[in-house]
């Protein structure tokens, strides 16, 4: 298995793919990033939270343009996730039209391989697919 790197710093790859939260020691707001300080109380102490990988959509938009390269349309979502935080990922495993995506619709976390480097080292990113 070639080696892998995960394209954002909040999602882990091992054991199992989940995204992990900073959250905030003194009010428990979580954030995907580092902060300085939080945005809620002002805290400065954090620690790595690992957050759910199933959750609902509350918000998406079908996107019809983009940069050289990135197939289009497809599905930006906004997602809640079971145990409450709300993270931005693309669906996938749904046809990108209005009939088939739902606020609502339970989702799963996946990943893919979203490229490869000269030396074969995968970058892995995060999306969202419907719950089986
Ligand atoms: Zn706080």
């Amino acid at each position: 298995m070639p080696a892998q790197v995960p394209v954002v710093d909040y999602l882990v790859l091992e054991p199992e793919p989940r995204l992990k939260a900073v959250a905030c020691s003194g009010c428990g707001a979580d954030f995907l990033t580092r902060r300085n300080a939080c945005a809620s109380c002002g805290g400065a102490d954090f620690a790595d939270k690992s957050l759910a990988t199933e959750g609902s959509v509350v918000a998406f938009t079908i996107v019809h343009r983009a940069a050289p390269g990135v197939a289009v349309p497809f599905v930006s979502a906004i997602v809640r996730l079971d145990d409450g935080p709300i993270v931005p990922g693309n669906l996938i495993g749904v046809d990108p039209t209005p009939e088939d995506v739902a606020l609502g619709m339970g989702v799963r976390l996946t990943t893919f391989v979203a490229g490869t480097d000269d030396n074969g080292v995968e970058a892995v990113a995060y999306a969202f697919a419907p719950r089986g």
